[in-house]
């Protein structure tokens, strides 16, 4: 009978120990499962972001986004694979290239595809997007959403709240929000946090509509810079005679192409040459600023509530944008072109005590790989067609990880649907770039009028044959001299050429896929 009561009690204590253990378990599992936020904002190239430095850095800086470098990693060399706002959204969400989720340019619609925040939301996170969405579709994946229509506005704008829809996504008109949309978008996430469910970690992506044009300054910034003569970039000049026929047809010289409401001001009459772009940079690049300006105190005003709330230590925080921007370098603004002005993104990301702090990774990133890494540190299994690769390891190690990707590959379809700048596709390694342009955009005259291929008597464009561009980026890394065709370079070329192909091909991209493109896609290499 003691023994029986001896083993009851063993039994009754193993039991209790073992209740005991599954808890702690689950909650350190808990606890272990990292709250992501993901802030991107629209066409913040790294040259206005103090972390990165340029030739900006010494009239603007970014303290907030600096911080977020200082105690994380900042990455130097990440890249968009389709230099435009939608299609990288959808890159971003899905970790596939435009070619693999349809979405090509501003019109494709995004729809029900998987994604990272459908995947976290079947693992048991709380998902959220606050801020532009620009996807067309109702955000699948999300249990809440706070989206701006279409592009949404700078000054009171409209937000398609989940809960608060009193038609369906495409039809509800959204409800207006007095304010300055930057600011507006930074409140609504702080809210969020406050307000969400505690009992699940989370994932919230915080999406500014700055500084995207029309760049509408925050009041309080009206008369940012106002006094300062903002530093040129010493391109800003550039005649691009250094640059290939296909590049110089772009439509986004400061110079020619910048129009008075981009700049806030009349132009004054008179003005020609040099001085009419010196005078359109120095009204742009404020206004400009002024928007990353506001930016920066909003992710500040992220940083202070994760600081108070304890959610710092157990978060991982991105900041990063859809793509880079020309600020007046090659005499360019906008982005669309594979030069690296446009094509890097800003990206640095803090978790204490697991990432390392204040370190530069110089490894080639792509914004397939945005995906898989936050799956990964969310300790949920990668789907297998998610072309992108996790970042955990190079965010982690202390030594620079040299077993990584050589090469990463660029396709840009725009001109399908919009005038401006032709289509291209090229490979970026570490020292060199190749570029292959093919197609000419909607609104060809005009962008053949420019490049001396349109025939004025007969109206007729001259043949166009296809285009090759190469740089050494490491003797020439602001891109001034295309050496298409010098025989020193040869060799690399053609080494090149085949990596092309190699990666091309295994990405699955195609040009027998796309019916739309073959007329115009010469098959001459
Ligand atoms: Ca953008």
């Amino acid at each position: 009978m003691k023994l029986e009561i001896y083993y009851l009690k063993r039994i009754r204590f193993l039991s209790l120990l073992g209740l005991i253990l599954m808890i702690c378990t689950n909650a350190l599992s808990q606890t272990s499962r990292p709250n992501i936020i993901f802030i991107m904002s629209d066409d913040h190239a790294t040259s206005a972001i103090s972390a990165y430095g340029s030739h900006l850095t010494e009239v603007f800086k970014t303290p907030n986004i600096d911080r977020l470098a200082n105690e994380g990693v900042k990455l130097e060399n990440c890249f968009v694979t389709n230099a435009i706002c939608t299609p990288s959204r959808a890159t971003i969400l899905t970790g596939k290239y435009s070619h693999k989720n349809g979405v090509y340019t501003l019109l494709g619609k995004i729809r029900d595809q998987e994604n990272v925040a459908s995947v976290l939301q079947q693992n048991d996170y709380m998902t959220t997007v606050i801020g532009k969405w620009h996807l067309h579709t109702e955000p699948y994946g999300f249990d809440d959403f706070d989206v701006l229509p279409g592009q949404g506005k700078y000054y009171n704008p409209k937000f398609k709240n989940k809960a608060k829809l009193k038609r369906s996504f495409k039809l509800d008109r959204g409800e207006q929000y007095e304010g300055y949309s930057t600011d507006i978008i930074g409140d609504k996430a702080v809210n969020w946090m406050k307000n969400r469910a505690a009992d699940k970690p989370f994932f919230l992506m915080c999406h500014f509509k700055a500084p995207h044009r029309p760049w509408d300054p925050a009041p309080r910034y009206k008369d940012f810079l106002k006094d300062v003569k903002v530093p040129e970039p010493f391109n800003l000049h550039d005649d691009n005679s250094g640059q290939g026929k296909w590049a110089q047809s772009a439509f986004n010289k400061i110079g020619k192409d910048m129009q008075a409401f981009d700049i806030g001001t009349e132009i004054p009459e008179g003005l020609t040459g040099e001085e009419l772009t010196s005078f359109k940079y120095q009204h742009f690049i404020k206004r400009y600023l002024a928007c990353c300006k506001a930016v920066d105190d909003n992710v500040g005003k992220l940083l202070e509530y994760l600081d108070e709330s304890g959610l710092a230590k157990n978060t991982i925080i991105i900041y990063t944008s859809d793509q880079g921007f020309f600020l007046g370098e090659h005499g360019w603004y906008d982005k669309r072109l594979i030069y690296e002005e446009g094509l890097r993104m800003p990206f640095v990301v803090r978790y204490p005590n697991v990432i390392m702090a204040n370190k530069e990774v110089k490894n080639l990133v792509v914004n397939t790989d945005f995906a898989p890494t936050f799956l990964d540190f969310a300790g949920v299994d990668i789907p297998e067609d998610m072309q992108g690769v996790s970042l955990k390891p190079i965010l982690i190690s202390k030594k620079k990880i040299k077993d990584w990707r050589k090469s990463v590959y660029y396709r840009y379809w725009m001109h399908m649907t919009d005038v401006g700048v032709p289509a291209h596709y090229g490979i970026r390694t570490e020292r060199y770039k190749l570029t292959y342009y093919y197609g000419l955009p909607l609104g060809m005259r005009g962008t053949a009028r420019r490049i001396d291929l349109y025939n004025k008597e007969s109206g007729m464009i001259k043949p166009t044959p296809s285009e090759w561009e190469f740089f050494d980026l490491k003797k020439d890394p602001f891109e001034m001299n295309n050496l298409y065709g010098n025989p020193k370079y040869d060799k690399v070329i053609d080494e090149l050429k085949e990596q092309l192909k190699t990666q091309k091909n295994s990405l699955g991209d195609s040009d027998e896929t796309y019916p739309e493109l073959q007329k115009q896609t010469a098959k001459d290499w």
